[in-house]
């Protein structure tokens, strides 16, 4: 038995408390992990305010995070104590059709572990967020879902690239696949917005237009590759963006707000013909979409990115070299460190909008 200490949400919208959990004994084909560092991103804030109301409560919260192998259950070959790994929230089965045919990141029968954990001192249940819960000194894992990378890498930079770094840069690279001299436009400003228009950087691009309301958050994109900002509230953003273009609008489009139908559908106009338009990431549930079928004619692709088409065990060392030569930006990401004991301040900082990502510091 482990005892960890957590960050747990028992009701939609009340203060996350930090206390005691229990793990068991990793079992056959499941990994002990001593977690150094935890990202705090969006979803886990989504969860927080109850808009996904199918994660189970009470839950452990987080789901992006860096740390070292404690511990192997019977059977796990794949890593070993004292690897560093960065966890990743689909743990492939890697059997199923979707696996088999290279594409993980929507694997047909994902293998989580969500219900190990018990508050100390009882018998009462806590969940582990998207089979994870990376907001905890200690986690329990299956295999797949433990991704070891080079020891070099630091734990705060490693933790952002569980979630928020491979959904963005992954849905430039993996999923639009955008190609060097493109033209690209970037709804969203957020960690995910960022990690696109990096992910588009790095593939090439000579022009990203990163758009969005906070002028701070475009601000933030210049320095991370946008080469032009377009503030919906000063105009037009679809007019804007073929102005730019020519008239013509941009080769790649991205969507990485995930909250409202507008900006989707200008991200559909203001893609040109034959251009890609990704949705990234997760959606509300419920939301629905108008789309002009006059756009479909042009032949544009509209498409998903789940995870940013990412097959965590070759993209997430793949992101950690891109880091290491200079390429993928992480230390301005982070703009903020707290404790675990300050989680709550850490939702209060990322809901007022005036960070890139904050880290919770867990060793
Ligand atoms: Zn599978
Ligand atoms: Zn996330």
């Amino acid at each position: 038995m482990t005892t960890a200490k957590g960050a747990v949400l028992y009701e939609y919208n009340k203060p996350v408390k930090v206390q005691e959990v229990e793990l068991p004994e990793p079992g056959p084909g499941l990994v002990l992990v001593k977690m150094m560092s935890s990202g705090v991103c969006h979803s886990d804030w989504h969860v927080v305010k109850g808009e996904w109301p199918s994660v189970p409560m009470p839950t452990v919260l987080g789901h992006e995070g860096a740390g070292v192998v404690e511990e192997v259950g019977q059977g796990v070959t794949t890593v070993k104590k004292g690897d560093h790994v960065i966890l990743s929230w689909m743990p492939q089965c890697r059997v199923c059709e979707m696996c088999v045919k290279g594409f993980p990141q929507v694997c047909l029968n994902p293998v989580r572990m969500t219900t190990q954990a018990t508050v100390k001192g009882s018998n009462d249940k806590v969940h582990m967020l998207s089979g994870l819960g990376t907001m905890a000194t200690y986690n329990l894992v299956t295999e797949a879902a433990a991704v070891p990378v080079d020891k070099a890498m630091p734990f705060e930079q490693a933790s952002l690239i569980g979630c928020g770094v491979a959904t963005g840069v992954g849905a430039a690279i993996n999923t639009a696949q955008v190609q060097p001299g493109s033209t690209v436009a970037v709804f969203g400003a957020g960690g995910v917005g960022i990690s696109v228009i990096q992910g588009a950087r790095i593939a090439g691009a000579s022009m990203i237009i990163s758009v969005d309301m906070l002028d701070n958050k475009l601000q933030m994109a210049k320095e991370f590759g946008a080469t032009h900002t377009v503030n919906p509230k000063a105009g037009d953003a679809v007019a804007k963006i073929k102005e730019l273009t020519g008239g013509l609008g941009v080769h790649y489009a991205f969507e990485a707000i995930g909250l409202v139908e507008g900006p989707f559908v200008q991200a559909i106009e203001a893609t040109r013909n034959r251009g890609v338009t990704t949705w990234v990431g997760h959606s509300p549930e419920g939301l629905m979409l108008n789309i002009s079928a006059r756009a479909l004619m042009m032949e544009k692709t509209i498409i998903g990115s789940m995870y940013g088409s990412s097959r965590p065990h070759v993209d997430f060392p793949r992101l950690v070299s891109l880091y290491q030569t200079g390429q993928l930006k992480l230390d301005e990401f982070i703009t903020k460190r707290f404790s675990l004991n300050q989680v709550n301040e850490a939702f209060a900082a990322l809901g007022s909008g005036q960070v890139a990502r904050s880290v919770l510091t867990l060793a």
